[in-house]
């Protein structure tokens, strides 16, 4: 097992696996080619290795060239495809062969068809080392592949993560562990978001506040910002609908998380409903929804404090946090039965010291 960044890697395709499908690659090419000049085009960064021992394996007349465009950020793909260089060499009439380390959504592939289909080339083809046959929905059919692949996050051999593993020699696959989701469930000011924040780098999850979202998107004032204002400002839960479609994009966002703490989410039966539909969907569930529980006099005292601190307008106002418990009540408190049906509910005593609770929380996850 290997670390990069935050992440652990385990061994995927040894070095004469891989050498081995090159070999294979450059068989099957040079039986096309050999009679002529191809020029082998490397896509940058990630094939460099690849191009190397291609080249050694092609003992045929060729001329090598790269252009480097990039679509991936972190683990997902972006969907935004650059070309930071452009093939400046006379290809006009020239087979053109292209060297690509990994197709998978065939974005980037996209793009470097209609860059050369501009060009007078005589052929063009793509050849590309690794090739996810599962998540390809590109037109263009792959010519020359040298391993087709399941859909796993791989590093090595040329292909990076956030710029980290190019120059191993083998190819690693992200170790997938169990994947975690929790619910924080209790009150305004129950301590959700604090120990939110404890727990996603104890367990390396993602945390989801709709509440943050929501203020996130007020302070940059946009549609859902202008949307939400009036009623968070007076303390009401913002329609489902907005809501629950605002939680699933930031899942989306994070297609990678090892898990996710959904904190101030599901908030009505709606909400569940919707969470556990769409997480099955994507053959995920919820493990746990853990409750941080408190009286309501000592919740107002928190907010008040915390709301002369972040000058969060519903923090400043009895009335509103009032408003905010009795929305609680009405709306939240019956998904304690909703999760304790499906054997998920656990109840965590919120007074005491942060680092304490802390603890509590842990030993429910741990027995997951
Ligand atoms: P919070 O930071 O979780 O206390 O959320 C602040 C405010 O954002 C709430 O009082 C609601 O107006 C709104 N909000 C946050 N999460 C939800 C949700 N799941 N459903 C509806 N409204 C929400």
């Amino acid at each position: 097992m290997i670390k990069l960044h935050d992440k652990l890697f385990k061994p995927y395709l040894s070095e004469a696996e891989i050498l081995a499908a090159v070999q294979k690659m450059a068989d099957e090419i040079a039986r096309d080619y050999k009679d002529e000049v191809p020029i082998f085009v490397g896509v940058l960064n990630g094939s460099f290795m690849f191009v190397a021992d291609f080249l050694k394996a092609y003992q045929f007349p060729c001329e090598v060239s790269f252009v480097k465009l990039s679509s991936y950020q972190g683990l997902t793909s972006t969907g935004i495809v650059e070309t930071l260089l452009d093939v400046s060499e006379d290809i006009e009439g020239r087979s053109v062969i292209i060297l690509e380390d990994i197709i998978d959504t065939g974005r980037t592939l996209q793009q470097l068809v209609h860059l050369f289909s501009k060009t007078n080339v005589k052929e063009f083809k793509i050849a590309s080392l690794f090739y996810k046959s599962e998540v390809y929905n590109g037109e263009y059919t792959i010519d020359y592949i040298g391993l087709d692949i399941p859909n796993r996050f791989i590093v090595g051999y040329g292909l990076d993560y956030n710029e980290l593993g190019r120059n191993l020699k083998e190819v690693y696959q992200l170790n997938q562990t169990h994947m975690i989701n929790l619910v924080l469930f209790g009150k305004p000011g129950a301590g959700k978001g604090t120990q939110a924040g404890f727990l996603k780098e104890k367990y390396n999850l993602k945390h989801i506040s709709t509440g943050d979202v929501f203020r996130y998107n007020m302070k940059n004032d946009t549609q859902l910002g202008k949307l939400a204002k009036s009623y968070i400002d007076r303390g009401d839960l913002v329609p489902d609908e907005v809501t629950i479609s605002m939680l699933k994009d930031e899942v989306e966002k994070n297609s990678d998380a090892a898990g996710f703490i959904f904190d101030g989410f599901p908030r009505t039966a709606a909400q569940a409903e919707a969470l556990d539909n769409f997480l099955e969907s994507k053959d995920m569930q919820v493990d746990a929804t853990i409750a941080l529980e408190a009286e309501d006099d000592i919740l107002v005292a928190r907010l008040l404090e915390r709301g002369k601190e972040s000058g969060r307008s519903d923090d400043q106002d009895e009335s509103k946090i009032r408003n905010r418990f009795d929305e609680y009540n009405q709306k939240t408190a019956p998904l304690k039965d909703y999760y304790s049906k499906q054997g998920k509910f656990h109840a965590v005593n919120g007074i005491g010291d942060i680092v304490e609770i802390t603890g509590r929380l842990a030993k429910v996850i741990d027995a997951l």
